[in-house]
């Protein structure tokens, strides 16, 4: 047996608890895995609350990526001794996810751990710093290259503090939005040039304002979503990867058609392998111990049920790893 932390649903609600779980309870699939860890995403927070119906099947383990070592592999492309990640595929939506000692999964989700690195620091970029590292490669796919200003919404959160990091790094001039004033020292220690208050960018505004930023990479959707597109220069472009404020897009198309600016969606849940293997490298290669040390914070999956209502509230700090 093995440790697993498991949703049920009990008349409707959410029912979290430790369970010790075999190998029959998990999802089908070629690999099994031994979990080493876990991260905490935003996702997460939604699907132990019971929201957004992320959750497809009960009991599930919950947990939308893991990285560990290959136990057995019915599947030559991997043997038992492999280091892994998973991210996305649907993995603790409709899969038993990463919250438990071991998964199995299917082995076309799976990525080799990029040379170098360690299974935490896989989990210290997780969904989050993957998806940050796609919305980067999506700007500069449509053209936008450093030395131009960058706004980074939900800068202290998880996806927004790897992008700003990853941003800084590459010599772009990063902007970091926040609702957390509190958390400048740690948005400038990651390379922000300077901080931007959220409550700036919240409330409805006018559909075009003045041009500010080359570039954006957002995570909260809705009105600040709206503004951001209001105030890019003429021929930029956000790349738009989260809900955390509002699923809603109340635009208007004037920024479109008089600013010349672009809308860049960003999945990381089915994104292709060759994306996710260009990403991976580039993660690997550009960021440091020191990063993942400032990034993270390191919990048990004992204090998991707890981070839900915090994530959920926008109060979780950079990026959460869960030891298994
Ligand atoms: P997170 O760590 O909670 O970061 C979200 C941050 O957004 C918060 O820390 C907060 O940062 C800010 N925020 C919270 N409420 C807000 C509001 N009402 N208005 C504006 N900003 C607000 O979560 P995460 O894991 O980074 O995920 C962020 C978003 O990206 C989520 O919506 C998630 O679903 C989405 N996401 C999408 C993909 C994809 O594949 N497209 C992958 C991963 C995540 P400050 O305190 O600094 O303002």
């Amino acid at each position: 047996t093995f440790k697993a932390l498991v949703v049920n649903q009990v008349e409707g609600q959410n029912k979290v608890s430790i369970e010790k779980w075999t190998d029959a309870n998990l999802s089908e699939g070629d690999v099994l895995v031994d979990v080493e860890y876990s991260s905490f995403n935003y996702k997460d927070g939604l699907a132990l609350a019971g929201l957004n119906s992320i959750l497809r099947k009960f009991p599930i383990v919950p947990g939308i990526d893991y990285a560990g070592t290959v136990r057995s592999s019915e599947n030559s492309k991997f043997k038992a001794g492999d280091k892994v990640i998973l991210t996305g595929w649907g993995v603790g939506e409709r899969w038993s996810g990463g919250f438990a000692q071991r998964a199995r999964a299917k082995s076309e989700w799976l990525i080799k751990l990029p040379e170098g690195m360690t299974t935490k620091q896989a989990m210290a970029i997780g969904t989050a710093g993957l998806t940050a590292m796609l919305s980067v490669m999506a700007l500069e796919r449509y053209g936008i290259t450093p030395n131009s200003d960058i706004l980074v919404s939900g800068a202290a959160g998880g996806v927004g503090s790897v992008a700003v990091r990853l941003l800084s790094r590459k010599g772009y001039r990063v902007h970091a939005l926040t609702g957390r004033p509190e958390q400048a020292d740690f948005l400038k220690s990651l390379g922000a040039t300077a901080l931007v208050d959220r409550a700036t960018m919240s409330a409805k505004g006018r559909p075009l304002q003045a041009e500010q930023w080359d570039g954006a990479i957002d995570v909260a959707g809705g009105e600040m979503l709206v503004n951001i597109l209001a105030s890019l220069r003429y021929g930029g472009a956000v790349a738009a990867c989260g809900l955390a404020a509002s699923l809603d897009l109340p635009a208007t198309m004037f920024p479109f058609i008089l600013r010349n600016i672009a809308l860049l969606g960003v999945d990381s849940v089915m994104c292709p392998l060759e994306q996710r293997h260009e990403a991976w490298t580039r993660l690997n290669a550009e960021l440091t111990e020191q990063d993942f040390a400032a990034l993270t914070t390191e919990v048990e999956l004992e204090a998991v049920p707890a981070l839900a209502k915090d994530i959920l509230a926008g109060q979780v700090r950079g990026r959460t790893v869960v030891k298994l």
